[in-house]
């Protein structure tokens, strides 16, 4: 049995500043990190096996729940904080316009994939061999359809690809050089690997090559959950959504982690692992040290206990970001039936937006705006 499919049936699982809509930037916009953050928009709130309030909506995003104040400069913050704001606007007027949850999260993505200041698509980092390696997956939660693609070098947008192989083929999961030729075969947009390698990305991959050789060439096995070197590693882009029929999807992209090793991958692609949508119980899209998420199929495993332990999308998250797994590992977005949202992250930021038919919308890296 291929892996994804063994996965399947396991037991299926910011220097964050925050933003308003349109508010700018205070000068003392950064406040102190805390490495047990939790955000809720809810109060517990069981969710019943069916959605309901269905003309509502919500949307939660996330662009990594990497990154350290230090290191990025006011433009830097800003045009990650204006990328979030882009994509969730992106969402909220495909939804307000009755839009497919499935839909929207893939539109929601792509708009992040495009922009080179987040982990996936354009400004992807690059593995071992200096070369971009891309992955992402979505699901829509009404039927349990999924698609998923892993180690593509020339496709513009991956989740369309991941969207493709949902679509048009009886799979899940697409890998390497043939998923590459099944979006040729599909006319959708490739690139050169120029286009994928931005100057950033290129200068982090020369340092961690130095760091590298500095080190004898030697990576022990948890390199990358180490907490200076993590900050250094994350940032994959993420949406989840309740659309106004009630149905939920999840869709997540990278470019996994700076140096991974040639040929890795990681969560995103993996359903129940990164990416997870049922209807009678969320949509969750992770982010965070790929490995970890798959040990524990994290995605699904929120699902599992909202269904088989009765718990909370509130419960159920927490129980995934801040008791399964280990301080400083990553974060996840989650949305249930009815149209709650959870953004947990046990690092000192993620890279978040949320929205709602009430009139929410925010975005942040560390805290929301005031
Ligand atoms: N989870 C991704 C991976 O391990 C990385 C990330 O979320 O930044 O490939």
């Amino acid at each position: 049995m291929p892996p994804c499919r063994k996965l399947s049936r396991s037991f299926s699982f910011l220097f964050f500043i925050a933003a308003s809509c349109n508010a700018a930037l205070p000068d003392d916009f950064l406040p102190p990190i805390n490495n047990q953050t939790q955000v809720s928009m809810n109060q517990e709130t069981p969710v019943g096996k069916l959605a309901q309030n269905k003309a509502t909506w919500s949307i939660a995003i996330h662009g990594g729940a990497g990154g350290e104040p230090g290191r990025w400069n006011e433009q830097q913050i800003q045009d990650r904080l204006d990328g979030l704001k882009a994509a969730l606007k992106k969402g909220t007027d495909m939804l307000e316009k009755s839009a497919s949850a499935v839909d929207v999260v893939q539109a929601v993505v792509q708009v992040l994939e495009d922009n080179p200041n987040f982990n996936a698509g354009r400004g992807a980092v690059l593995n071992s061999v200096g070369e971009v390696s891309l992955d992402a997956s979505i699901m829509d939660g009404s039927d349990l359809s999924c698609g998923a693609v892993a180690g593509v070098t020339t496709v513009r947008n991956p989740v369309g690809l991941a969207r493709a192989v949902r679509d048009k083929t009886p799979h899940v999961f697409l890998c390497g050089e043939p998923a590459d030729a099944f979006a040729k075969e599909m006319e959708l947009p490739l690139e050169s690997p120029a286009y994928f390698k931005t100057p950033e990305q290129i200068k982090s991959w020369e340092a961690w090559k130095q760091k590298q050789a500095a080190a004898g060439g030697k990576t022990s096995k948890n390199d990358h959950a180490k907490g200076e070197d993590r900050l250094f590693y994350l940032g994959t882009v993420g949406c989840v959504v309740r659309d106004q029929q009630g149905n939920l999807a999840a869709a997540t992209s990278t470019g996994g982690l700076l140096g991974k090793k040639y040929g890795r991958v990681g969560d995103s692609p993996i359903i129940g692992a990164g990416t997870y949508a049922k209807n009678e119980t969320c949509a969750v899209s992770c982010t965070g040290v790929g490995e970890l998420y798959i040990k524990h199929h994290i995605a699904s495993a929120v699902s599992s206990r909202m269904e088989y332990l009765n718990e909370s999308l509130n419960a159920s998250t927490k129980f995934a970001i801040h008791t399964t797994l280990p301080v400083d590992s990553g974060g996840l977005i989650a949305v249930d039936a009815n149209g709650n949202i959870e953004l947990q992250f046990n690092t000192p930021m993620m890279a978040r937006g949320q929205a709602k038919s009430d009139g929410t919308f925010q975005v942040g890296l560390q805290d929301w705006a005031k």
